[in-house]
């Protein structure tokens, strides 16, 4: 009897539901009620520590000590009034998930006492014992020194009973070794590039804030069934599991209604998110059945990708208390949808425009033209290091397999912008070569030919990575279990590249003495026509797309370690640098860090495979066959020789089946071990990755494909591991 699975269903059977934590109060009175945020502060801080922090946020100016103390005092306070007895910083190292270290306020006061104490120098940098955390060999290990850094745009929070202050995470040698730092380098840079350009239009404009809407979309499985899975428990997808005869065909899932269980606890989750200041908004069912999404209003960039970070934890915590565990895996169940977490990304000023909504007046038009033509530029230019941005090991299981955009980057922008941009493209600008007077005689105003644009919402293309989406981009092919201060690093650097080459071009014809609106308009004809190539409006999931694609020269990298290459070209080192968002050794430490993720991610999944094949599947494959020769054996005794050749033959056959597929499965195990030992043997981390890639990885298939067949032979009865269909339905 199997009895792990069978006591697993009997758990999920007779478990008590949990009850939701009710919290009767509107939102809007316990919102943000655990964040240090700026409501807080002003309470809290006196008027010159209060502006310090405005002007860090708006201007990244300094701290002083002085003031780090008084508002260190504040937060220790406001802390302590919520029974807060620990405070961390709170940071997000390369290893994905996020790290603190908790200290307790209290300090010896030397009279035999304590008293409670936090001051501005613990409050601006810490010294966390790091020696495990990854460096990529920027940070000698017996060194052990790395420094977290308070960021003060980011507002504290209480978890429990701890205070957390989101901090960057940085080498002794300051090089970044989290996710964080680079992010807000690349903010910054987007900001001064973008300010530069809206100075063309509004000379009030000092800030221009990225801003990010995230969905994330998610699975629940029940713990006891997730816990008598070894490969859930321990890679957080299931390598071996036969598709349920009931999947997604029916798309009854999508949007239909929420079960109760997971009710309450998307109830206790939106509480927690409430009280910690995330504007989770938006809750529903997903395609696959067990799969469900949740998204927040957007947010200020860097701000919402901690959101994001905290919520991935926050969920877990949650869910274990329903007796749930979440899987973020980019594919946890072959052959059913897996979970992505789409990146809602535009540019707002500090004068209250969204510069990626096309606006009312023809001037507004311009502005929102310029943006949005250099962001399909920046796509045409350097979407190789937005797919790498993109890259990790669960999500190349995901992308290109019909249910997310395929690996080849492109942007859809709907047919509407599509005839403006053709438009524009046919349009006759007037040069200043031709004389005043024919100018002023011929001369439409060019702004006065910018169309009124009204967006139809309906036209949405959801197979594209990039689409538009009315008054945002939306990058749909990040994975579910992703850190999004990745591809936002990389999105705002090449914009803010992309923004500088723009206003370079368009400052050298100024120069000349044509006309502002004439000189962007040339500029921008010029994009529009050389980045054709990275605009599809088609469906993105058909093979026609992939020979169009590769017809245009648009590269269709399928894994990781070929896609993490672009990232170290010389023109992407060039570009990080040049924008000050990582310096080479950074660039070279972060490619190395997830070579070695990847590398060990595949090593992992190939180990646990071969246990669970060897140790599960093939004693109950060969019992099975056991049961079924007993009774042939005993048919033969009992039946005369022609009933029993009648009788018995499918028997023999399935017991033939069942052998040849345990012996490949043994065949192949011992294969992948070999191959294994082999490639360990490689120092260079590229080839080492490459190798688990090419040559690892496809025995993961190989023998899953074994194992699968052998589930719908095997009694259901000796099957050790729950199903798919336990593993999806049972709520
Ligand atoms: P869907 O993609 O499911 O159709 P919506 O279009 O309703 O969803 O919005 C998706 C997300 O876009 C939301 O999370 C929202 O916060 C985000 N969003 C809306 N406007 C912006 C913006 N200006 N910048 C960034 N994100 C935005
Ligand atoms: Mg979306």
């Amino acid at each position: 009897m199997a009895s792990t699975r069978f006591n697993a269903l009997n758990h999920v059977l007779n478990r008590k539901k949990t009850e939701p934590i009710f919290n009767n109060k509107p939102i809007s009175e316990s919102f943000g009620s655990n964040v240090f945020n700026l409501g807080t502060m002003k309470k809290y801080l006196t008027p010159e520590a209060y502006n310090s922090v405005i002007q860090a946020i708006n201007h990244g100016t300094k701290i002083n000590e002085p003031v780090a103390d008084q508002i260190a005092t504040a937060m220790k306070i406001w802390a302590m009034s919520k029974k807060v007895t620990h405070y961390t910083h709170w940071f997000q190292p390369l290893t994905g998930g996020t790290a603190e270290k908790h200290d307790a306020f209290f300090e010896p006061d030397h009279m035999g006492g304590t008293i409670e104490k936090f001051e501005g120098k613990l409050l601006i940098q810490q010294e966390p014992d790091a020696s495990s955390f990854p460096s990529g060999g920027i940070r000698n290990t017996f060194e052990a020194r790395g420094y977290t850094a308070w960021d003060p745009t980011s507002p504290a929070f209480i978890i429990g009973r701890t205070l957390c202050i989101p901090t960057i995470f940085v080498a002794y040698t300051g090089e970044a070794l989290d996710y964080k730092t680079p992010l807000l380098r690349a903010l910054h840079a987007v900001d001064q590039a973008a300010v530069d350009v809206c100075r063309y239009f509004d000379p009030n404009v000092k800030k221009v804030n990225a801003t990010l809407g995230w969905e994330q979309e998610y699975f629940l499985v029940d713990s006891a069934l997730f816990n008598a899975r070894p490969d859930l428990v321990l890679t957080g997808r299931a390598l071996i599991g036969q598709s349920p005869a009931k999947g997604q065909q029916l798309d009854d899932h999508y949007f239909g209604s929420i079960p109760e269980r997971v009710l309450h606890f998307m109830h206790e989750l939106e509480q927690e998110c409430y009280l910690l200041g995330i504007p989770v908004k938006t809750r529903h069912n997903e395609v696959a059945p067990g799969q469900y999404e949740l998204a927040p209003v957007f947010e200020e960039c860097n701000i919402s990708v901690d959101h994001n970070s905290l919520l991935m934890d926050v969920m877990d915590k949650v869910a274990r208390r329903h007796h749930f565990r979440v899987l973020l895996h980019e594919k946890p169940f072959a052959e059913i949808n897996g979970s992505g977490k789409h990146n809602n990304w535009s540019l707002a000023t500090d004068t209250g425009k969204n510069l990626l909504s096309p606006g009312e007046t023809p001037e507004s038009n311009l502005q929102f033209l310029a943006f949005f033509i250099n962001t399909i530029k920046a796509m045409d230019t350097y979407g190789d290091l937005v797919r790498a941005s993109i890259a990790c090991a669960g999500n190349d299981h995901r992308l290109g397999a019909n249910e997310a955009p395929p690996a080849i980057i492109s942007v859809f922008i709907g047919s509407q912008l599509t005839q403006l941009l053709n438009d524009l493209e046919e349009m006759k600008f007037l040069t200043s070569s031709q004389s005043d007077d024919k100018k002023s005689n011929q001369r439409l105003n060019v702004v006065e030919k910018v169309p009124e644009i009204r967006l139809d919402n309906t036209d949405r293309n959801r197979t594209s990575p990039f689409a538009f989406t009315g008054n945002k981009f939306e990058l749909r092919a990040v994975g579910s279990s992703s850190n999004c201060a990745e591809p936002m690093t990389v999105l705002n650097t090449i914009v803010a590249q992309q923004l500088k080459d723009f206003k370079n071009a368009v400052d050298v014809m100024l120069e000349f003495g044509v006309r502002k609106e004439e000189a962007m308009f040339s500029v921008l004809k010029e994009y529009i026509k050389s980045s054709k190539n990275v605009r599809f409006e088609g469906d993105g999931y058909s093979d026609e797309w992939l020979k169009i694609a590769e017809s245009r020269g648009l590269k269709n990298v399928k894994t990781t370690p070929y896609a993490l290459g672009f990232y170290v070209t010389d023109s992407a080192l060039d570009l990080f640098e040049k924008n000050e968002v990582m310096s080479r050794v950074e660039s070279m430490a972060r490619h190395h860090i997830q070579l070695e993720k990847y590398q060990m991610r595949i090593q992992i999944e190939s180990r646990v495979l071969g246990d669970l094949a060897g140790n599960h599947i093939v004693p109950a494959a060969v019992k099975y066959q056991n049961t079924l020769i007993e009774n042939v054996k005993a048919l033969k005794d009992t039946l005369e020789e022609s009933d029993y050749r009648k009788v018995a033959q499918e028997q023999v056959e399935l017991i033939k089946e069942i052998s040849e597929r345990v012996s490949s499965i043994i065949a192949d195990k011992e294969a992948m071990i070999e191959a294994r030992k082999g490639i360990n043997k490689t120092e260079d981390i590229r080839e080492k990755a490459t190798a688990y890639c090419d040559e690892v990885k496809p025995y993961l298939d190989s023998i899953r494909y074994q194992v699968d067949k052998l589930e719908m032979l095997v009694d259901d009865d000796l099957w050790p591991l729950p199903k798919y269909r336990e593993l999806l339905y049972s709520k």
